[in-house]
This record gives structure tokens, sequence and C-alpha cells, in this order.
């Protein structure tokens, strides 16, 4: 069975959708999501116009605000703290990696946590460590949805995560562990790979390598979800960390790539700026 995580994201989407014209009505403007873009790398490009697409989609306001990769990293930090006062503003995502003249630390630590769509800042990140509410990071957040989608019951299961970055792996690890799954998390320095993940229930990979998971690396029956976006060296088309050809009739369920994770974070982002927006009207 294959996980559409596009199928999947249109509904969140429609959803929302449905949602935003009674909101805007009641609350007097539609939920606002701002992106930054620094440089113009074609990826991040790519990315940017994807989210300001979905903005569209679900009636956002979207404003994406490009600057040269010559900016400063302080007149950086000052476009995020006007923003952060900008009541008119419900969420603020700064599209990453930035030039290395920009501490990423300190970019995401100067968002304010009320408005982190992301959900990387540090105070959002101790609060899912903590169990305290918080906005989840969106790649995450859709990884579990698709399970739940695909009606994978996770309590008890033995799952694997290949990949330990604050973004993926270390995140999605908790969400796994907060469903009572038991979480080994693996890495560049994991001994016999293969071993430990051909025994996993739910396998998580998110590596960056192309078609790096062979199919005796998954148990028969896994849930095998691959977050990796990669170009395939042979055909130059997208694929993802997982070879999915070859793996697919191992699995009891599998994420396409692409059209699998990439198309939940999205929509996993619709759903953060929707809640920011929501969390800001509620407080008042
Ligand atoms: P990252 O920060 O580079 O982390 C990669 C992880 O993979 C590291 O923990 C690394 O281990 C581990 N690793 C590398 N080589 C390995 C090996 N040979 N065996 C086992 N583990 C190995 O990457 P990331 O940001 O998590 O992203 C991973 C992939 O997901 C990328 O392709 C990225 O483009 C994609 N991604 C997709 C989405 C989406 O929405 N679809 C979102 C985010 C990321 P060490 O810690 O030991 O170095």
């Amino acid at each position: 069975m294959i996980i559409s995580g596009k199928d999947l994201a249109k509904r969140i989407k429609s959803d929302i959708a449905a949602q935003v014209p009674g909101l805007t009505e009641k609350y007097g403007r539609a939920p606002h999501l701002v992106v930054i873009l620094v440089g113009e790398d074609p990826g991040s490009v790519s990315y940017v116009t994807g989210k300001a697409r979905d903005c569209e989609e679900v009636g956002f306001k979207n404003t994406t605000l490009r600057y040269p990769d010559t900016i400063s990293e302080e007149e950086l930090l000052d476009v995020v703290r006007q923003l952060n006062d900008d009541d008119d503003v419900d969420g603020v995502l700064v599209q990453l990696p930035l030039p290395k003249h920009i501490s990423e630390a300190k970019v995401i630590e100067t968002i304010a946590k009320e408005k982190d769509v992301d959900g990387f800042h540090p105070l959002n990140v101790a609060a899912l460590w903590q169990k305290q509410p918080c906005l989840l990071p969106c790649t995450p957040k859709g990884i579990i949805r698709m399970l739940d989608e695909a009606g994978v019951d996770i309590e008890g299961k033995n799952a694997v995560v290949i990949g330990r970055s604050n973004i993926v792996g270390l995140p999605v690890s908790k969400l796994l562990l907060d469903r009572n799954a038991t979480v080994t998390i693996t890495h560049s320095r994991t001994r016999n790979l293969g071993d430990v993940t051909s025994k996993a229930d739910i396998l998580v990979v998110a590596i960056g390598r192309p078609k790096f998971v062979t199919a005796d690396m998954v148990g028969e029956g896994a849930a095998v979800i691959d977050v990796g976006v990669n170009r395939d060296p042979e055909t130059g088309k997208l694929c993802g960390d997982v070879d999915y050809e070859a793996c697919k009739d191992k699995a009891s369920v599998i994420t396409p790539v692409p059209g699998g994770v990439g198309p939940m974070t999205r929509a996993c982002l619709m759903e953060n700026t929707l809640e920011c927006y929501l969390n800001k009207f509620a407080n008042k």
C-alpha cells in the first residue's frame, strides 16, 4: 500500500480552506504567513514558491520577502524582529539553509515563539521534549499523520529512525515515543545498520542519500517512511533515501518520493499557520 502524502495533504488543505472565510469574517482578516528567502538557491526558491502556492490554495495571505545573499546577519535579524512586532503577521518562516555568514541558530532564536510555524525555536523544541503544548515541527508531524492515515498502529511497535537531525530524526523519534513506540535512533556511526533496520515494524529514513535503503534492510511487512529528497545520480530525477522499487513489495505501507512526506510537510505548515492565528485571537 502506497501512502499518498499528496492526497492527504490535499484533504488537509481543503479542510483549512473551508474554515478561512468564516474566520476572516470573525477576526477581520485571514491568516498571514511571511516567508523570508535569502539568496537564489534553486531548491530554496522552489520550496518557497510551493509554500506561497499552498497559502493561495487555502486562502491565507502570503508574503515572500526576498533578500540577496549579501544581506548581513544584523539586517536579517532586524527584518525578523519587525515581523515579530507586526500584529498582522501570524507566522514567520526563514527558508534554510542560510549563507555561511549568518547564524541559523541566531535567526531561529529571534523568531517569536508564537510565530514559529516551523517549530524550530528552542522554546518550542524544549516544550516538545517536556510534553508541553507547542508548535510541532512540520515534517515529523506530517509523518505521524501519514502513519495514522495508513492505519499503522504505532503503540508498542519497534520503530527505527535513520538520522538524528534537529529537524527530522530527533523530533520524529520523540513523536513516535509519545505514541508509545519503542524507538531506536540510528546514524552514521551505527554498526550493522541493516540488522537494526530489518527488525523495524516502522522504519523512518531521513539521511539525504539516494536509494540508500535496500530491500535487505527492510523487514517483511514494515511501514516505511522515506523523508529523503535527492537527485538520482543515474536519471537526474527526484528520488528518496529508500530504493522504492526494490523495497515496495516487502513493505506493508510505503511513502513515495515525490508525493509523500514533502506535500505533507507543507500541509502541516498551513496547519501551524492557522494554529498561530487562532492562538493569537483566542489569547486576546
Ligand atoms: P541531515 O541534517 O544531513 O542529517 C542526516 C542524518 O543522516 C544524520 O543524522 C547522519 O548521521 C545520518 N546519516 C548520514 N549518513 C548515514 C549513513 N551512512 N548511515 C546512517 N545514517 C547516516 O539531514 P536532514 O535535514 O535530517 O534531512 C535528511 C533528508 O530529508 C534530506 O534528503 C533532506 O532533503 C530531506 N528532508 C525532507 C523534508 C521533506 O519535507 N520531505 C524535510 C526535511 C528534510 P550523523 O548524525 O551521524 O552525521
